[in-house]
């Protein structure tokens, strides 16, 4: 398993649960709700949390955020407090949004990236977040294809690393991209982009 952005962190909990809403279908872990901590909205203690402060928050539908440091993801599933994803995040010039679409972003929390998370657009509309990919994933939705000729097909800015370097098995030990992975909600191909620290 790859190291991911903010992994190795204290607090940081490994739960395999997913989060899965409509523009982020992915292991919770690679989202902000990483700390295991005590959700001021709930008072459940070792919740799977992201800190308030660090995020921007809008429209408190049932607490108070004033005060509070963490959320956790029961509760913002449950829609008492969001997570304001900002709507210039995109990798590319986005597409008209539909008032749904805008809705339902500005809800979706940004993945974990080194550089800030950018949502990739298909189909006139955002993509879906699927995980952090490593060389097995390339391999397995890549099949029959090489893995390094998948990255290279599916990468937007693919040209600007070197898979055998980074992803592969025999990869460096100075490797350090890392692959955010989307499927399109409409025609159901996979764009992704990579970044590194
Ligand atoms: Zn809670
Ligand atoms: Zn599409």
């Amino acid at each position: 398993m790859r190291e991911v952005p903010g992994a190795g962190h204290p607090g940081l909990t490994a739960a395999p649960r997913r989060l899965q809403l409509h523009f982020f279908d992915a292991a919770a872990s690679d989202s902000v709700f990483v700390e295991q901590a005590t959700c001021d909205f709930c008072d459940q203690t070792l919740a799977t949390c992201a800190p308030i402060s660090g995020l921007a928050l809008s429209s408190p539908a049932r607490a108070p955020i004033g005060g509070a440091q963490f959320g956790c993801l029961r509760c913002f599933e449950a829609g008492r407090f969001f997570v304001d994803n900002p709507l210039e995040s995109f990798f590319t010039t986005p597409p008209q949004l539909s008032a749904a679409d805008r809705a339902r972003l500005q809800a979706t929390p940004p993945f974990r990236a080194w550089q800030g998370a950018q949502w990739l657009c298909c189909c006139a509309a955002p993509m879906t977040f699927i995980g952090v990919w490593d060389h097995a994933d390339f391999e397995l939705h890549g099949h029959p294809k090489p893995a390094a000729a998948y990255f290279a097909e599916i990468g937007v800015n693919a040209g600007e690393f070197d898979y055998d370097r980074e992803w592969s098995p025999r990869r460096s030990a100075h490797a350090e991209a890392t692959f955010y992975a989307f499927r399109c909600g409409t025609c159901g191909r996979h764009l992704g982009y990579a970044d590194c620290p």
